[in-house]
């Protein structure tokens, strides 16, 4: 079998080739999203209504975590007959009033549903509109859906944001709103440099407090900071803001264009845009050099996660010269990603979905320098003497910017020399 996925030459001026796969995956559910939801929204409670199992991954994904906080809990639900549902529901709502009058502190409460059958006969949005009417207007109760029925790992933010849309207060105001769970660090970072640019007054999504949530309407123009969040850009629109295209601001590159489209947006004159960041571009570029030395030439396999694999694809393929051999994702938006998949040279193969053992077997045969995988497949490839490199910590990590542009090349480079380290 090849080592890089087989598709169809493309005719030109057609549309890249992507190989589709519908078979087993392994990848996580939504819940996983908490763990750096929970530090960003800071007067947020995540309750997750689900089983045991619901309540290890929880557990096991916050223990990666060095400084989780306890603003994550689970209410298990066991295994009950839908006569049952009414006490679960009772159940729930003693649960909330407990920890509402423990925790003054919680001003958003987000109720997150799971994929056990229990769960699923509970209607969360019902239960959060009651709870709402009981516990608002000081604290705000909301739900979406973590279960891994509906959601793979990075879809839980994109769930979790898609459900602050509809309350987001109305503005008619010519705004940039930026939008993805960014760092605290890197939002700072981003909002200097809108500003040095002279855009006046930018707003983030998710917020870092429940009181601060931004104002939207059809003067919004709004950045997506992460590739992962075709439903709430899509609720965004629906109440008229309008999207900003661009590649994701992951290395030099994609920031200066992804800061170059929102300045383009908001008519910031060339000498104003290249003033606000001729320097810290020079200073990513720096940062960057010193690991192409070590990465040139080395190839790397991308299977299907965070979906950010495209965007990462084009970093290490473009800034540190590796040789991208698949970039799996585990949904391809063609609309959100077109100014990635134009930077992303052709040579790299394209899979979207997952059929995990035929993905092995391409894998094993290309044997790649470094595989970019989920927790659950990276033990047994490091077993089989391939390096590995956990794709949660992209999302665990800041990696956006100019600043952290270097730390994300680090990232790559780190496996390969505790694998030499090893060897020796
Ligand atoms: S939501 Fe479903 S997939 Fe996720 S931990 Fe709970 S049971 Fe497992």
């Amino acid at each position: 079998m090849s080592g890089i996925a087989t598709l169809p030459a493309r005719a030109p001026g057609a549309e890249r080739p992507v190989l589709r796969e519908r078979g087993q995956r392994e990848v996580f559910c939504g819940l996983t999203g908490i763990i750096w939801l929970h530090r960003k929204i800071q007067d947020a409670f995540f309750l997750v209504v689900g089983s045991r199992t619901c309540a290890h991954l929880i557990q096991s994904a916050a223990g990666v975590m060095i400084f989780a906080e306890p603003r994550f809990a689970t209410a298990i639900i066991d295994e009950r007959d839908l006569a049952g549902i009414a006490d679960a529901n009772d159940e729930l709502d003693a649960v909330v009033a407990q920890l509402l009058q423990r925790r003054p502190d919680i001003k958003l409460l987000f109720l997150v549903g799971s994929c056990p059958s229990e769960v699923i006969k509970l209607d969360l949005s019902r239960a959060a509109l009651r709870l709402g009417r009981q516990f608002g207007p000081d604290v705000r109760v909301l739900n979406y859906s973590g279960s891994g029925i509906e959601t793979t790992f990075t879809q839980g933010e994109d769930a979790c944001l898609a459900s602050l849309v509809p309350v987001l207060p109305d503005t008619e105001a010519a705004e940039l709103l930026v939008v993805g769970a960014l760092a605290d660090v890197v939002e700072d970072q981003f909002a200097r440099l809108f500003a040095a640019m002279g855009i006046g007054t930018v707003r983030f999504l998710p917020p870092r407090q429940a009181a601060l949530l931004p104002a939207v309407g059809p003067g919004t123009r709004f950045l997506l900071a992460q590739p992962f969040l075709a439903d709430t850009a899509r609720a965004l629109e629906e109440r008229g803001a309008v999207r900003i295209p661009a590649p994701f601001p992951l290395g030099v590159e994609g920031t200066t264009l992804w800061l170059q489209a929102a300045a383009s947006a908001f008519g910031v004159s060339a000498a104003s845009f290249s003033s606000a960041t001729a320097l810290p571009q020079e200073r990513g570029r720096r940062a960057v050099a010193r690991y192409r030395t070590e990465l040139a030439g080395k190839r790397i396999f991308f299977f299907p996660d965070s979906q950010m694999e495209i965007p990462l694809a084009r970093f290490v393929s473009r800034e540190l010269s590796m040789q991208a051999i698949e970039a799996g994702t585990p949904f391809l938006h063609r609309q959100h990603l077109a100014e990635e998949l134009d930077l992303l040279p052709e040579s790299v193969a394209l899979s979207e979905g997952q059929d995990v053992e035929r993905q092995l077997d391409r894998c094993r045969a290309a044997r790649p320098d470094l595989v970019v995988c989920g927790l659950g497949l990276a033990n047994p490839l490091e077993a089989e003497g391939l390096t590995t490199k956990w794709s949660i910590e992209l999302l665990f990590t800041p990696v956006q910017g100019y600043d952290q542009a270097g730390d994300l090349a680090e990232l790559f480079a780190r496996p390969l020399v505790r694998r030499m380290r090893l060897a020796v």
